[in-house]
């Protein structure tokens, strides 16, 4: 049987950045990472947004280079599926029923992008944007497209949406509640998204309930619960991811949606680690909720945390969340959870395409949106970070850098 001092299970940004902490740690045991994709780690961001858009090729957008993983002995069991843990034997199971054995692992599987239910939810034309393979596949039909579907107004609808502008595709895009980015942002960034892809085109229902995808041998439209219908050669589906922690939980880890961790990701499970999508823990941002955060950050942040652990030099999981988003020439970019805010400042012009939305909770400053304003990006990390009480009076003027205010 192979076995391995450190297996990980998942090859995204959190699998990747788990192997390279632990032998930049000093880390000398075996390490292999295993994953259902046939490809080497590559970054996820670009795949709704250069990728798609075909303005990065597969080979800018590796982690790192082959030899990379080579030289470090890191071994990579690609294509195969782990579908069963068995804690107690510290073994995998793989789709295959091969057994691999471990002395720590490392769960970072992700998760899988959320399906609809309706009639023809499975119908060619209609795809994800979760992997290379779905990007692929959806460019590969595109020279036939003219009008495309995105259903979900998250950040996977919207950037494909823009990507999908710019190839000259009609796009209309369906999202269940009554705005854009509900999940991630506030009322007045999810308005200016709206209105920035309506200025560029693209037609948005919201509050709309999909209810088939029609077409008989392929797509030919959606239709929504009050009978209408939108013509469509090609539907990419953005609802939202489901964890992938099935056989963790069956081998009886704690969670639901989502495997909990402790602070330094240690699932309930002896020498069984979570980490990234998957991992709901308790996050000092949140007010200390639990919670999954989808993300790069945290994905990169929670492995360096595990393979310090793993390495002897535990230290907890505290980082200030950070996400990013490209649509157009607009570059969105958020520091801290803005989850809960109470009050709201804007600095900058929305009509110059240019400001930050700063949101506070009793007093203090729990998040930024920032279009198109990096320094105040920068800047204002710090008032997240710290949790800065500060009068928001001062906060919107914006003669003073944020770099000056509430030090
Ligand atoms: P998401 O952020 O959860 O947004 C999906 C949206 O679709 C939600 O508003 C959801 O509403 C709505 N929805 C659900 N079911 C629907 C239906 N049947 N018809 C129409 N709308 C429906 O998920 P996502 O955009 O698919 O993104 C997937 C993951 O990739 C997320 O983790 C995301 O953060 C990550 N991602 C991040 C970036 C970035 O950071 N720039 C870029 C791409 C992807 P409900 O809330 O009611 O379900």
């Amino acid at each position: 049987m192979e076995s391995y001092d450190v297996l990980i299970v998942g090859t995204g940004h959190a699998g990747a950045q788990a192997a390279i902490a632990l032998r930049q740690g000093g880390f000398a045991g075996s390490v292999a990472m295993i994953g259902e994709e046939p490809d080497l780690p590559y970054e996820r961001p670009p795949l709704s947004k250069d990728y798609l858009s075909g303005d990065k090729s597969f080979d800018r957008i590796l982690l790192r280079p082959r030899e990379f993983w080579h030289d470090r002995n890191i071994t990579m069991l690609l294509g195969k599926r782990v579908v069963s843990v068995d804690a107690e034997q510290h073994e995998v199971t793989d789709a295959t029923g091969a057994t691999i054995a471990y002395g720590q692992l490392i769960w970072a599987a992700g998760g899988h992008p959320r399906r609809l239910n309706c009639n023809g939810h499975d119908q060619e034309g209609v795809h994800a944007v979760r992997t290379r393979a779905d990007v692929d596949r959806l460019v590969a039909e595109l020279p036939r497209v003219s009008k495309a579907v995105v259903i979900g107004g998250g950040y996977i609808g919207l950037e494909t949406a823009a990507a999908l502008r710019k190839a000259g595709k009609a796009v209309v895009l369906l999202e269940a509640q009554d705005r854009l980015l509900a999940r991630v942002a506030g009322q007045e960034l999810s308005r200016f998204f709206e209105e920035a892809h309506r200025g560029h085109g693209v037609d948005i229902h919201l509050n709309a309930q999909v209810s088939a995808i029609e077409g008989s041998e392929r797509i030919s439209g959606v239709r929504l619960a009050d009978g209408r219908v939108f013509a469509a050669d090609l539907a990419v589906v953005g609802i939202g991811i489901i964890p992938a922690v099935e056989p963790l939980l069956a081998a009886g880890a704690k969670g639901d949606n989502g495997v909990i961790v402790d602070e330094c990701c240690r699932t309930s499970l002896t020498d069984v680690w979570a980490i990234g999508d998957c991992a709901l823990h308790e996050n000092i941002f949140a007010d200390g909720r639990a919670i999954r955060l989808e993300s790069m950050q945290n994905a990169n942040d929670q492995a360096s945390v595990v393979a310090r652990a793993i390495n002897g030099a535990a230290t907890p999981y505290i980082a200030v969340p950070w996400f990013w988003s490209n649509q157009y020439d607009l570059k969105l970019q958020t520091v801290g959870l803005s989850d809960g805010f109470d009050y709201h400042i804007i600095r900058g012009d929305l009509d110059a395409r240019s400001f930050s939305i700063i949101y506070f909770k009793d007093g203090r400053v729990i998040a930024l949106d920032c279009v198109n304003h990096v320094r105040d990006y920068v800047q204002g990390r710090r008032l997240v970070a710290n949790r800065v009480a500060i009068d928001p009076a001062i906060v919107a003027n914006q003669g003073i850098p944020l770099k000056d205010v509430g030090c």
